[in-house]
């Protein structure tokens, strides 16, 4: 294949069509707003979704972004001004950021090497020198499932809330059980690169009715349920419109499908790329399926010198890569937060020095695909 005239991209947005009609339906009962039957309609669905073979529903509140969701997870958690929070250091920032709105200190938790998340030895060591923390936020890395039960064990021995980021990993399984019910309170995104989208949008995952309806009056400015306008405390506009969920409602009957082309292209690549001196993002095939939302490769120690020039050749073959999340304690904005590690050295500096993530768009054709595997092996 020669260029393609069209940058063949990391991740966008997949529709089907069927979208519309829910929105349709909005607009014919002129339901143009915020909540409403669409809303009730994705909630419902997802909960059934994220709950099949549990004994207990999980109950769920659409809402604007994940990063709204994992707001209202942190003030579920009760953090307040000063309170230490131990979260995954290798993510985006929105998975911290909310930390920092209550006022939280976040400490960072440097990743295993199995699956590229949160360690539980160093989690552990975490603990030891902060016992006051209350509260874990623990990422699942470009879809892949964390070492949850270890994860689990360490907060059960603290006595801590988890709240699980799994913006990236809805449909991923661990153990036979979907991400986002594993911590205390959890957090989806439906933003427009993720595995299914509304064109922005997120969603809480709460263990029982009352967090979510205490979740539901902040979301909507906290309003008392009085006739009048009656405010006890500071409420938020985070709200997912009906046109929205309606959008989410069609995407989500799709989601079984977009894992599995997910799943193909990650494949797809490994084969492709056998041979080289380099490894696909790894997971724990014995517990884990991931919903291999973003295929990446590591690239082996030594030959990566020329790590930038691997992306600017992409670049001018219109691919689009991008080096991993870079880790939060590297981050300026973070540049006060304490790290922790176990290793001799951090592992998430290391990944992050020789990792890229490669385009992994559902509607990336086996010729485009090919292409960009060519192109990589030209790199070598
Ligand atoms: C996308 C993402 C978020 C934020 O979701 P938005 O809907 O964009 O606000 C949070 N955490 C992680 C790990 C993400 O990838």
């Amino acid at each position: 294949m020669k260029r393609p005239e069209k940058r063949i991209p990391l991740a966008t947005p997949t529709t089907h069509g069927d979208e519309l009609g829910y929105i349709k339906e909005a607009f014919d009962k002129n339901w143009v707003a915020p909540l409403g039957f669409n809303c009730d309609g994705f909630e419902e669905e997802m909960s059934e979704y994220l709950s099949a073979g549990l004994e207990n529903k999980y109950h769920c509140l659409c809402l604007v972004s994940g990063t709204s969701a994992l707001h209202l997870a942190v003030k579920a958690a009760g953090v307040k001004r000063g309170d230490v929070v131990l979260c995954s250091d290798m993510t985006f920032s929105a998975t911290v950021n909310p930390v920092v709105y209550e006022g939280g200190v976040p400490v960072f938790v440097d990743s295993e090497r199995d699956t590229w998340n949160m360690d539980p030895k160093a989690l552990e060591k975490a603990f030891e020198k902060y016992p006051e923390a209350k509260v874990v936020v623990l990422v699942h890395l470009y879809g892949t499932p964390s070492k949850i039960d270890e994860i689990k064990a360490v907060c059960e021995k603290h006595n801590v809330i988890l709240i699980e980021d799994a913006a990236e990993a809805l449909s991923a399984t661990y153990k036979g059980r979907q991400c986002g019910t594993f911590g205390n309170y959890n957090a989806l995104s439906f933003n427009g690169n993720k595995i299914i989208t509304t064109s922005g949008g997120g969603m809480l995952i709460c263990e029982d009715e009352e967090s979510r309806k205490k979740a539901l009056y902040r979301a909507t400015q906290a309003r008392e349920n009085v006739l009048w306008y009656q405010h006890e405390e500071i409420g938020y506009n985070y709200r997912m419109s009906n046109l929205v969920a309606g959008v989410g409602r069609a995407q989500l009957k799709h989601i079984e499908d977009h894992r599995a082309v997910k799943e193909r292209i990650y494949k797809r690549y490994e084969e492709g790329l056998k041979g080289l001196p380099l490894v696909m993002n790894p997971y724990i095939k014995e517990e884990a399926k991931p919903n291999f939302w973003l295929s990446c490769m590591l690239m082996e120690k030594g030959v990566c010198d020329d790590f930038m020039k691997i992306v600017d050749k992409l670049n001018e073959a219109n691919i689009e890569t991008r080096p991993l999340w870079k880790p939060m304690h590297m981050q300026p904005v973070f540049a006060g937060s304490d790290f922790i590690y176990v290793e001799d050295t951090p592992v998430d500096e290391d990944l992050f020095s020789r990792g890229l993530c490669l385009p992994s768009d559902l509607k990336m054709t086996e010729e485009e695909q090919d292409y960009v595997i060519e192109c990589i092996k030209e790199c070598f």
